[in-house]
């Protein structure tokens, strides 16, 4: 394969949830296993509902999950290559004005379903001449434009579904210019499809009917150009089979960072969801990378569970690397040379990443030491060995312990645990007790 050109086209008219995610992200790890380009692209021509906002928090999102974009366009700056595409539509005789009111076809449609027929536009404005359309000018009534469809059935190999087609017989000619002048989504989207090569078009399956379309004016605007393949995926639904709208704020990429749950294991539900590789935790998107191909991907519903975000976030921490959370720790003040022994000892302890801070506390700080049978904990604290302390200290010490005291078991380690840490439970002691080290696991023990 030459190395491909694919886009995310997100409307910046709200927050990104996680079914914008995983379309943004099988693109980028699509683009990224063949050395390919990955580009975003605001789709963002209508005016009134897009926002700078929306498309700056869309960019935070995106970089948040790991998702760098080699190129960022904005539609809105692009409107004279959409103009100049209508013009080639118009000389050609394949974009017509329409001057029907809403209510107008709300009405014919109505009629139509009640004869049985099918609700497509009956193209009652192609048959207007000139002196009508004069007329209806003078009357104050603005055109809106329509694509004229060729008859017939349109075919493609879905990289997904496989063969399939549409009959434009049963599509409406679709409205490529509001009355306003603005356009609707489907002629920018395809004239900046064939300006930037794009080279495979992957979106959700709720595109299929626009590729139809599309490819009818990808034939009409470059007819000597190849045509983008495209991919269709299933998309994200609930549990309970409910799709998500983009209003779903709690499943909002911005939502689920503010929780605490880790990018990666939103990356990974995202993209695994819905395909022949089951759902696990990854270190990085390189990670996710190496598992993911868009062959796997399934054709029946994505079903998602947003409560597997808690595993996969606790099965994620357990998985990075010191390296890999170098960065994060040292903002929040977590330096020195017990940061990575500590991280090492707590990483599979951990429900959100700020819990490591309860660790850190436990070997850098103050704790309330639990003080459960002080006889024994002041038993323990004379049999402490003597520095230099290291990961065999804990078996030694509580060895001889275990002898001394005639404890063994939970009544052995239990009340060590909750003095030393102030924790029924957590990491392993043999790891925690070198770096909590001996001035305050004395003082821990005799209170
Ligand atoms: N703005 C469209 C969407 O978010 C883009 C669809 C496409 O990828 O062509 O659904």
């Amino acid at each position: 394969m030459t190395s491909p050109i694919v886009r995310f086209a997100p409307s910046p008219t709200g927050r990104i949830h996680i079914g914008n995610a995983r379309v943004a992200l099988i693109n980028y790890l699509f683009a990224h296993a063949h050395n390919g380009r990955f580009i975003l692209r605001f789709d963002d021509t209508d005016f009134a509902r897009s926002t700078e906002e929306f498309a700056a928090a869309i960019e935070v999102d995106l970089a948040w999950l790991g998702v760098a974009p080699d190129a960022v366009f904005r539609q809105s700056a692009r409107v004279a290559l959409y103009e100049a595409a209508a013009a080639k539509l118009r000389a050609d005789g394949r974009l017509y004005p329409c001057y029907e009111t809403p209510e107008e076809l709300e009405k014919r449609r109505k009629m139509q379903q009640a004869r049985g027929l099918p609700p497509v536009y009956d193209r009652a404005a192609l048959r207007l001449s000139d002196a009508d359309r004069a007329k209806l000018a003078a009357e104050g009534r603005r055109p809106h434009w329509r694509f004229r469809l060729e008859p017939g059935v349109v075919e493609w190999v879905d990289l997904i579904r496989g063969p399939s087609h549409i009959d434009c017989a049963a599509l409406s000619d679709p409205v490529l210019i509001r009355e306003d002048g603005s356009f609707l989504y489907t002629l920018p989207s395809v004239a900046d499809d064939i300006d930037m090569k794009i080279t495979h078009v992957i979106r959700g399956e709720d595109h299929v009917t626009n590729t139809a379309v599309q490819l009818q004016l990808f034939a009409a605007l470059a007819p000597q150009a190849t045509p983008p393949l495209f991919a269709h995926h299933n998309l994200l639904i609930g549990a309970g089979g409910e799709g998500l709208s983009k209003r779903t704020g709690s499943l909002s990429i911005g939502s689920l960072r503010e929780e605490g749950f880790e990018a990666m294991a939103v990356a990974a539900l995202a993209t695994l969801t819905g395909s022949s590789d089951n759902v696990h935790a990854v270190r990085s998107l390189a990670d996710l990378g190496r598992h993911f191909d868009i062959s796997h991907i399934s054709r029946n519903p994505a079903r998602f569970d947003p409560d597997d975000l808690e595993t996969l976030t606790h099965r994620t921490l357990a998985l990075f690397t010191f390296e890999d959370v170098r960065e994060r720790l040292a903002a929040l003040d977590v330096v020195g040379h017990k940061a990575e022994p500590l991280w090492l000892a707590a990483r599979g302890n951990l429900r959100r990443f700020d819990d490591f801070l309860t660790w850190w506390r436990v070997v850098e700080g103050e704790i309330d030491a639990g003080r459960e049978d002080p006889d024994f904990l002041a038993q323990a604290a004379e049999r402490l060995p003597a520095e230099p302390w290291d990961d065999s200290t804990w078996s030694t010490w509580t060895s001889d312990l275990k002898t001394a005291a005639g404890r063994k078991g939970k009544a052995l380690f239990h009340p060590l645990r909750l003095a030393l840490t102030g924790a029924e439970s957590g990491p392993e002691l043999a790891a925690l007790l070198p770096l909590i080290g001996r001035a305050k696991a004395l003082a821990r023990l005799v209170g």
